[in-house]
């Protein structure tokens, strides 16, 4: 599933596409993915509206919109599992799993989701209690520590709770475990305030990288997927799955200790981990 770096890269493509186009009509063509909105309440908002930005809250995709009334009203998108956003000049077929369809002034935004997982409505409430963005003001190790005070469940789990910090999921908690050193499997209120300090800067780091990474990368967001999740990637680039480190790399060389990666289960969910560099 798509987590921050990857939406905050689709933000970057997607915002200098769409900024000053305006909506000539909306298709939704699963009507699942655009609940509770639902679609008459969407083509009403939608048609005639300009695309003013293109904003990103953890895993969220936010367009910002003027109604043809002048209010602001805001779409939210989440790619789900397998969702693809993407704009293009809007001559060819529409691809067979198209979700919603935007036909704008110039060219179309396609919203691709086989699974059916991924929403785009009008509804900002689901943002609310997440918790700060990486990068914001309110990020802090202290906020970090006061999220993992109290609780007996494992580091790895807590991390995966949108409260503690937005935009962090199953492959960048793996992440950030192995580059702060950390056991994922260890309580988060056992962590003291230096191995706190540094969790908290690892996740900055391991998401920063992984933003550079797919920036670097020459996507074709129309294309295939390869292995960078939902993304193809142009001729020519090799398939991104190795710039991580431990995620997906069970029984492989830890990249930094020569150690077998393991996977674990916990709360249900694969946790890739280096015992050499995170006993
Ligand atoms: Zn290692």
């Amino acid at each position: 599933m798509p987590e921050l770096p990857e939406v905050e890269v689709l933000r970057r493509y997607l915002e200098p596409r769409l900024q000053g186009r305006r909506i000539v009509e909306v298709e939704v063509r699963r009507p699942r993915v655009v609940r509770p909105t639902g679609e008459a309440a969407l083509r009403e908002a939608l048609v005639g509206a300009c695309l003013r930005r293109v904003d990103r809250r953890g895993k969220h995709l936010l367009f910002v919109l003027r109604t043809s009334s002048g209010c602001e009203r805001t779409a939210v998108g989440h790619l789900g599992m397998t969702g693809r956003m993407y704009v293009d000049p809007g001559k060819g077929a529409l691809p067979r799993h198209t979700a919603v369809l935007l036909h704008l002034d110039q060219g179309r935004f396609l919203f691709e989701d086989p699974r059916q997982f991924g929403r785009f409505h009008l509804e900002p409430g689901v943002l609310e209690g997440m918790g700060p963005e990486p990068w914001s003001q309110d990020w802090t190790p202290d906020h970090l520590r006061s999220r993992l005070s109290g609780t007996r469940q494992a580091v790895k789990t807590r991390l995966l709770d949108q409260s503690v910090v937005a935009g962090v999921g199953n492959i960048y908690a793996s992440e950030a475990l192995h580059h702060a050193g950390i056991d994922p499997a260890r309580p988060g209120s056992q962590l003291d305030p230096a191995e706190t300090a540094r969790l908290w800067h690892s996740i900055r780091t391991v998401l920063e990288r992984a933003i550079e990474d797919g920036l670097g990368a020459n996507l074709d967001f129309a294309g295939g997927g390869d292995g960078l999740f939902y993304f193809g990637s142009a001729a020519g680039r090799e398939a991104g799955a190795e710039r991580l480190q431990v995620y997906d790399r069970a029984g492989k060389a830890c990249l930094r200790c020569g150690g077998t990666i393991e996977r674990t289960v916990q709360a249900a969910r694969s946790t890739f981990s280096c015992p050499g560099c995170q006993g």
